[in-house]
């Protein structure tokens, strides 16, 4: 199986490194608080509860395989995420890691504001009644239907991608009547990824300007110059699933020089900076990551820090956590169908899912952990790979995982933390139907997205 390396490196290479799970978890029936959302919880008899009800009755109403996501833990990770950093800041969710109605509710009634790529998420927000101030728009290839839409919805803001778009949004803006808020990414020579970051001297990727060179500099100076834009800031967004703050504190840094070089030749004061979002969650118990309150204020000392030596006066910072948020308050539930023994190697266990809910496995050599949640088992361990129905042999959920040796056809396991990138990027390979949503909030569980059907597949096939 030929699959890409992950730009984490090593840790998620195919041979697993000495040490690594060679050791079983000392109690399969533990779950472990850091990878499972806040309600979910075994109880005496050993079934598995999220939000008060047991999984086993939400399989039997729901079907399966389904994401059940945990209303109250959302809730609270949006609280969290807003005290920490406070009245002076602004804390945008990233829409992309998973968008629906209401998510879009929630993100208003808990004060968060909402980031948007593309046209469709755009009227998701929108629809769903977040106030267009509150919106910011990002996207390296903005249509100009799309950038024309937003303008005249109001957003908040719109996230200049490239000198084309500096010139675009200007464009459409004027022809509305409009001065759109704007703010420039830019890219910092700075890529980081889960433990480490990386140095980069060019900045090969699609997305944003280079600081190097003195590109960003120059868009700034064109942004300045356009009447249909008000530059508000300089954005960088520098990775994902990110546990160092050692890229956040170099990209804020060569953000700040820039700030500072803009008010030498302009005599302006940007009054904003955004640092992206990346922050990392736990996957599984080897994952580490930090509380909202100790991100906050390591950026905000780091930025307060390279301003204050700049001679600047503290622009408004903010943020944007996708993964942070909504990763993990939901689990993936499925049923167990084939199982299968390698001698020697490891057991195959099915589940009527696959890449077509979860493609982070196939696509990033992504780690997660499972649990039998049906009952809880004595058993031994077996090491096993939890997999999909998918023709397609790199159709893997779970790599490498223990489960106990007398897992059975029809047993209930969950995949926690799947809230973020797994119904956003989910398909309908070999015409799998895509899963529902359920959110799950003090003993009531309601559909949010709910299950597609061959009637919906059939819908958009018109022959
Ligand atoms: C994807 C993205 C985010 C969110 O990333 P997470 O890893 O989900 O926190 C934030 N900002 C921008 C510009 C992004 O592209």
């Amino acid at each position: 199986m030929s699959r890409s390396a992950h730009p984490a490196g090593p840790r998620h290479a195919d041979v697993l490194p000495e040490g690594h799970y060679t050791a079983p978890p000392t109690d399969l029936n533990a779950l472990e608080a850091k990878v499972w959302s806040r309600t979910v919880t075994r109880d005496a008899e050993g079934a598995v509860t999220v939000g008060g009800i047991e999984v086993a009755r939400l399989a039997e109403e729901f079907g399966t395989p389904a994401y059940f996501l945990d209303e109250a833990d959302f809730r609270a990770r949006c609280q969290a995420w807003r005290e920490a950093f406070g009245a002076d800041a602004d804390v945008f969710y990233a829409g992309k890691a998973f968008l629906s109605r209401a998510i879009v509710k929630w993100l208003k009634e808990e004060g968060l504001n909402l980031d948007v790529c593309s046209g469709g998420e755009l009227a998701t927000a929108l629809g769903a009644g977040m106030p267009a101030e509150r919106i910011a728009y990002h996207g390296n290839n903005k249509s100009p239907e799309e950038i024309e839409r937003a303008v005249e919805a109001g957003v908040g803001r719109i996230v200049l991608d490239s000198f084309q778009e500096i010139a675009r949004v200007a464009h459409i803006a004027e022809s509305l009547g409009k001065r759109q808020r704007v703010q420039i990414r830019v890219t910092v020579g700075v890529e980081a990824h889960t433990h480490e970051f990386i140095a980069t001297a060019h900045e090969d990727q699609k997305f944003g300007i280079a600081l190097a060179g003195g590109q960003a500099a120059e868009a700034v100076r064109r942004a300045l110059k356009l009447d249909g834009l008000e530059l508000i800031g300089i954005h960088s967004h520098i990775g994902s699933q990110i546990f160092d703050m050692a890229g956040f504190e170099v990209s804020a840094r060569r953000v700040v020089q820039l700030l500072a070089e803009v008010r030498d030749e302009h005599g302006v004061e940007l009054p904003e900076i955004d640092l992206g979002g990346g922050l990392g969650i736990a996957y599984t118990s080897d994952d580490d990551p930090r509380e909202p309150h100790e991100i906050a204020k390591a950026l905000t000392e780091i930025v307060t820090r390279e301003c204050e030596s700049a001679g600047l006066s503290a622009p408004r910072i903010s943020v944007e956590p996708g993964r942070a948020i909504v990763g993990p308050t939901a689990f993936t539930l499925y049923r167990v169908g084939t199982i299968k023994p390698l001698e020697g190697l490891r057991t195959y266990v099915s589940v009527d899912g696959g890449m077509s809910d979860n493609i982070r496995t196939a696509l990033y050599d992504a780690e997660y952990s499972v649990a039998l949640v049906s009952r809880r088992s004595d058993a031994a361990p077996m090491l096993v790979r939890v997999v999909g129905k998918h023709c397609e042999s790199g159709d893997i959920v779970v790599k490498d995982a223990f489960l106990p040796a007398d897992l059975a056809p029809g047993d209930l396991i969950a995949v926690p933390a799947t809230g973020a990138y797994c119904r956003s990027m989910a398909s309908n390979y070999n015409h799998a139907l895509r899963p529902p949503v359920v959110a799950v909030k003090d003993g009531e569980a309601r559909v949010i997205v709910r299950r597609e059907t061959e009637e919906d597949l059939l819908r958009l096939d018109v022959g």
